[in-house]
């Protein structure tokens, strides 16, 4: 897709926080600029998130930053708390935390603000379900 297209397209703010079918959550974005450093904020980026599989949200975007560089991003967030993004030909994926900082191109940052605190508060709770049903079962309790 073409970049002016892209900066057509609704700001990815209107896709966040993003929901998983796992419960796993991605509450916010953070853009830089690749020419400046600056920070760009999420309602100024412009762009799609495509659902095409439940574990998987395709994000192609654009930015124009006021320095006058027009920035074009593409990374591919996974239910299970990693990122992969396009490097040499090929994608490359990563483990991202809350508050990680992914390095794509060398260049561009992205952070994924909270990414894995629901996602522990889901596993969480799972875990402690399955303990509390052991226990019950153990006592005679239902
Ligand atoms: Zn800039």
């Amino acid at each position: 897709m073409r970049v002016e297209e892209l900066l057509q397209a609704p700001t990815l703010s209107e896709h966040f926080p993003l929901n998983f079918k796992n419960g796993f959550r991605v509450s916010t974005l953070g853009f830089w600029c690749l020419s400046c450093k600056k920070p760009i904020p999420l309602a100024s980026v412009h762009g799609h998130v495509s659902r095409m599989l439940e574990s998987v949200a395709d994000v192609t975007a654009a930015a124009s930053c006021p320095c006058g560089h027009v920035n074009q991003y593409r990374l591919r967030l996974h239910d299970d708390a990693t990122c992969s993004y396009p490097k040499d030909g090929s994608w490359v994926r990563e483990q991202v935390g809350s508050h990680s900082q992914v390095s794509l191109f060398g260049r561009i940052k992205i952070v994924l603000l909270c990414l894995s605190i629901r996602w522990k508060c889901y596993r969480l709770t799972r875990a402690l379900k399955t303990v509390q049903r052991d226990f019950r079962a153990k006592h005679g309790l239902h």
